[in-house]
């Protein structure tokens, strides 16, 4: 199915791997240019150039979008480079994980600085852009946001926040001609999932096929997702033919959240 977004122009931060790698890959795929933002600059070139080969544009956006003026800086250049934005996917996001008693004041801070500020700074910077061009933000949270886990108490309250910041900006996107959507992601199978993969191995002592089985029971999924399916979802959420889909949050977790 043509989606109708060639020539059109996307800005994914924390693109260099994982799903907003994944992402990138399929939006430069159905056609769009696209400006991936991350730190690792030669990461982002490799997506650059595995776009490039594939015959479609990007550029590499390097910078720390937890700092003041790094979300800003990337949506620059990628409107300097294309001549415009129709998709801001604020996908960049990394928060610490563990007993909430030893989790200090900076990792509250760091987890709210890329995920949450880098996002909020990044859709302001953006939105003229996408005022203009009746575009579309795309936020990422994770199913942390919408039920409580002990180990996960930064991530969670982060991603209940970009929960409620895509419905407020919304509100203002029905206004100003702008989409505003929000994915709540369950498990993804990223370079990050082995790596979670292995910890449950050895914290187990498990076989690589007992320590995932045993995760897809914690999680109580049949499967966990492929970092493609996201990005092809995302790509169909940015057609037109979706564009009635305002302010809704998704969950997209093979059903791990049971909660309505
Ligand atoms: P990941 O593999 O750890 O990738 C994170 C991306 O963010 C990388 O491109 C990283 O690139 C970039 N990044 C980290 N710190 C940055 C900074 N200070 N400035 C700029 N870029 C930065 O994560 P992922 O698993 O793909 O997850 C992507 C998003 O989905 C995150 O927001 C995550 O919370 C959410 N999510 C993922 C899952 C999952 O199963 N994978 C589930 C729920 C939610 P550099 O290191 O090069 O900067």
């Amino acid at each position: 199915m043509d989606l109708k977004l060639s020539g059109r122009v996307a800005l994914v931060t924390g693109a260099s791997r994982g799903l907003g790698r994944a992402i990138a890959l399929r939006l430069a795929h159905e056609g769009m240019h696209v400006g991936v933002a991350a730190r690792d600059k030669a990461s982002l070139d490799g997506v650059v150039q595995e776009i490039t080969a594939a015959g479609g544009k990007a550029i590499a956006i390097e910078g720390d979008l937890s700092q003041l003026d790094g979300a800003e800086k990337a949506v620059a250049a990628t409107v300097k480079a294309f001549g415009k934005l129709n998709l801001l996917v604020n996908n960049a996001g990394a928060t610490k994980r563990g007993d909430f008693l030893k989790l200090t004041d900076a990792d509250w801070a760091d987890g709210f600085a890329l995920k949450f500020f880098g996002a909020v700074r990044a859709a302001r910077a953006a939105w003229p852009h996408l005022q203009a061009s009746k575009g579309m933000v795309l936020n990422i949270g994770g199913v942390g946001g919408r039920t409580g886990e002990a180990e996960f108490t930064i991530g969670g309250s982060v991603n209940a926040a970009i929960a409620l910041f895509t419905k407020a900006l919304s509100d203002r996107g029905i206004k100003d001609g702008v989409r505003v959507l929000a994915i709540h992601p369950g498990t993804f199978e990223t370079e990050r999932f082995q790596k979670r993969l292995q910890t449950h191995m050895d914290t187990h002592k498990l076989s690589k096929d007992a320590a995932y089985k045993e995760m897809l029971k914690e999680a109580r999924v049949a499967r966990f997702g492929a970092p493609d399916e996201l990005a092809g979802f995302i790509a169909m959420l940015a057609s037109d033919e979706l564009s009635y889909i305002q302010g809704s949050i998704i969950d997209m977790d093979g059903g791990q959240t049971r909660a309505i």
